[in-house]
């Protein structure tokens, strides 16, 4: 936050206020966090019920859709929109060493890999790292805890 550093007097009155507020976002983000995990599992099904729907519906990969091989003898289905919907649209053909690179890239701002299992959606568009928002939300509590009237 741009505040930081900055020294902040609240009086009491308003640092209850704030934590109050605190306690509420956070009672709400786990909700929300709660639904989504719900949503998505029925979403998704599991791994591999993801993948052989894949190719139920469009076939055993046999080309690269990034690099346009089709000489490789493997072919992976892979999820570009992160969202896990039924959509062609949301997925590519791609080869090992594009699959690869795309693995690679797809991390978050802070170095996590955004996995299936990393990722949430927060109104069912944005992805979310939930490595970063378990660690948004310890700070969130132990600046609690500490009873600190800086936010950082
Ligand atoms: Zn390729
Ligand atoms: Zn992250």
């Amino acid at each position: 936050m741009t505040n930081k550093g900055k020294n902040w007097s609240w009086t009491e009155e308003q640092k209850i206020n704030f934590k109050e507020t605190l306690k509420k976002t956070i009672h709400h983000l786990k909700g929300k966090i709660g639904l989504d995990a719900n949503a998505y599992k029925g979403e998704l099904s599991g791994y591999d019920a993801k993948h052989s729907w894949n190719i139920r519906n469009w076939g055993i990969a046999t080309k690269c859709e990034e690099c346009g091989d089709t000489k490789c003898k493997k072919y992976d289905w892979a999820n570009i929109s992160g969202e896990y919907k039924r959509k062609r649209s949301g997925w590519k053909q791609l080869c090992r060493s594009c699959h690869t690179k795309f693995d690679k890239g797809n991390v978050c701002k802070n170095g996590h890999k955004l996995t299936p299992d990393n990722v949430y959606l927060y109104l069912g568009t944005q992805r979310h790292c939930r490595e970063c928002n378990r660690i948004r939300m310890s700070k969130y509590r132990t600046n609690l805890l500490k009873g600190d009237n800086e936010i950082s």
